[in-house]
């Protein structure tokens, strides 16, 4: 079997393509190393859907930011990921500060973003109570918006499959041959596929794949950000995105009401040789307190209950790379997507749909598509009312695991038969184990549950796919009471 098109990488960028290519007559593959998908930079950012006044309109990032962030309401309601257009707030404390705020209000105009507002001292205490009184001014931008990047990737997935495209996890391309016609591409464990055009939105290891394919030299630059993650009660959880003055190299540390409801604080914009560093640092975090603590009220580090951090794939020329490769025939490059590669994701894959058709792919739309996911149940958020309805259909409803989420037995078993069998996969897909005690009372549960539901035995249960087991010797016999 030769397909159509073979995706490396299940990030937003891999995943956008597949969801934009899925509506065509075509045979897609999407072929992901990891365990699961969006297990890359897509799982570790702020979430932000950009406004379009941080990059000049002549970078290709900005133009994709900008028709990506107009995508967004439409894909919301089709899919059905959590995203809030909640809007975005660019603080300035000093008068120097208010001017690079005027050039960037005046680039968002030029770039063509709409509803943008210059604010004074008075108007953005009125927007938000919570920012510092000290703020001088700055400039609101209400298209500005928040989205579960995970829960966003599924559902691009799930769009997918649903409508054809094939998912392969635990596949890592090892090398691309060219044969004339098609491509024989192997992975790490000799497994082969065949495909007509490749397209490669690897990520961080988008340098590495073109190498293996035969296509361009270039270096991906790992830019780490570390975020912090503050409890739902957290007092200094405002209602818009709050920036500072965007640095050369980054856009800040922000404070983000994230659109689950809990509080973030980050990133951190740092150089690092290592693709897997991933650490973060006390050190770090207090720098960060600090600067968010200028910024808005009510901040403790008594409400942090957790840290991550990604690795921003960077190029030199700090923009995108998106186009056929000049070395490697029917080979699309997708790299050097740093931030906003989340904002611009849905345009990413409208972009290499038509970058593939101009390379000679044909496409027809398809008769019959599946526009909407249907949605989704989640006991949090359901009404006493439709909880009784549905825990008269099974009582799992009514069983809640994650106490501090409120995550159901039945959301939990949702998210394994939909494929997702690793603890860090059934957490992205419910939230079960990301509140206050981060799966302290409910981790043993969720293992019990997912080895019911998948016939995987307890011991073989890994957080992230890999080598990254968590029961050992005679625990991995444990005894669990649901
Ligand atoms: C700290 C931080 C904060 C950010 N905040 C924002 C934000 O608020 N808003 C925004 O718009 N953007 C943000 N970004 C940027 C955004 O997260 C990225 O641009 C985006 O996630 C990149 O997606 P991707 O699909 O290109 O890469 P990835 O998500 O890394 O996907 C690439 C995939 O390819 C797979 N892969 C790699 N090699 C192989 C192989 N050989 N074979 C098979 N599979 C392979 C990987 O496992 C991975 O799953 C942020 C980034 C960071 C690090």
């Amino acid at each position: 079997m030769i397909y159509d098109v073979a995706i490396i990488g299940a990030g937003v960028s891999g995943a956008a393509t597949a969801w934009q290519l899925s509506r065509y007559e075509l045979k897609t593959i999407l072929l992901e190393k990891a365990a699961d998908v969006g297990f890359g930079v897509s799982k570790a950012n702020s979430g932000i859907v950009h406004g379009g006044f941080h990059h000049p309109v002549s970078s290709l990032k900005a133009r994709l930011e900008i028709r990506g962030n107009l995508m967004f309401e439409k894909l919301h309601h089709e899919l059905g990921f959590p995203f809030k257009r909640c809007g975005i707030l660019v603080a300035a404390f000093s008068e120097e500060e208010m001017s690079q705020v005027r050039k960037l209000y005046n680039q968002g105009i030029a770039n063509g973003v709409t509803n943008l507002e210059m604010c004074s001292h008075e108007r953005m205490l009125a927007l938000e109570p919570k920012l510092n009184s000290e703020v001088v001014g700055g400039f609101y931008c209400p298209g500005g918006g928040t989205v579960e990047p995970y829960r966003y990737v599924f559902s691009l997935v799930e769009f997918a499959v649903r409508n054809g495209t094939e998912l392969l996890c635990n596949w890592h391309l090892t090398k691309g041959e060219y044969l004339g016609d098609h491509w024989r591409l192997t992975a790490a464990d000799g497994g082969i596929v065949e495909a007509r055009y490749v397209v490669n939105a690897a990520g961080l290891f988008a340098d590495e794949v073109s190498r293996s394919c035969g296509g361009e030299e270039f270096r991906i630059h790992p830019r780490k950000g570390e975020e912090y993650l503050l409890d739902r009660s957290s007092k200094g959880c405002p209602s818009h995105v709050i920036f500072p003055v965007p640095t050369k190299h980054s856009k800040g540390v922000l404070v983000i009401p994230t659109s689950e409801g809990t509080t973030m604080i980050g990133p951190t914009a740092d150089p690092v040789d290592d693709k897997l560093d991933t650490e973060t640092t006390s050190a770090h975090l207090r720098r960060i307190l600090d600067q968010v603590r200028s910024m808005v009220n009510g901040i403790s580090h008594r409400d942090l209950i957790t840290s991550f951090a990604g690795l921003r794939p960077v190029l030199d020329t700090e923009d995108f790379y998106i186009a056929p490769s000049q070395k490697a025939p029917a080979f699309i490059q997708v790299a050097g997507i740093q931030s906003p590669g989340l904002t611009a994701s849905p345009a990413i894959g409208e972009y290499v749909k038509d970058l593939l058709k101009g390379e000679g792919l044909r496409l027809m739309e398809k008769l019959h598509i599946e526009y909407e996911l249907s949605p989704r149940h989640e006991a949090r958020h359901e009404t006493i009312e439709n909880l009784d309805k549905l825990h008269d259909e099974d009582p799992a409803w009514t069983h809640i695991i994650c106490r501090c989420e409120k995550i159901s037995e039945a959301e939990i078993v949702e998210a394994v038969r939909k494929g997702h069998t690793t603890v860090d996969g059934v957490k992205f897909y419910t939230r079960a184990g990301m509140g206050r005690c981060q799966g302290g009372f409910c981790s043993a549960k969720i293992l019990k549950i997912i080895s019911r539901e998948s016939g995987i035995p307890m011991q073989e249960l890994t957080k992230r796919g890999g080598s990254s087991r968590i029961l050992y010797g005679t625990l991995g016999d444990l005894e669990v009471r649901l």
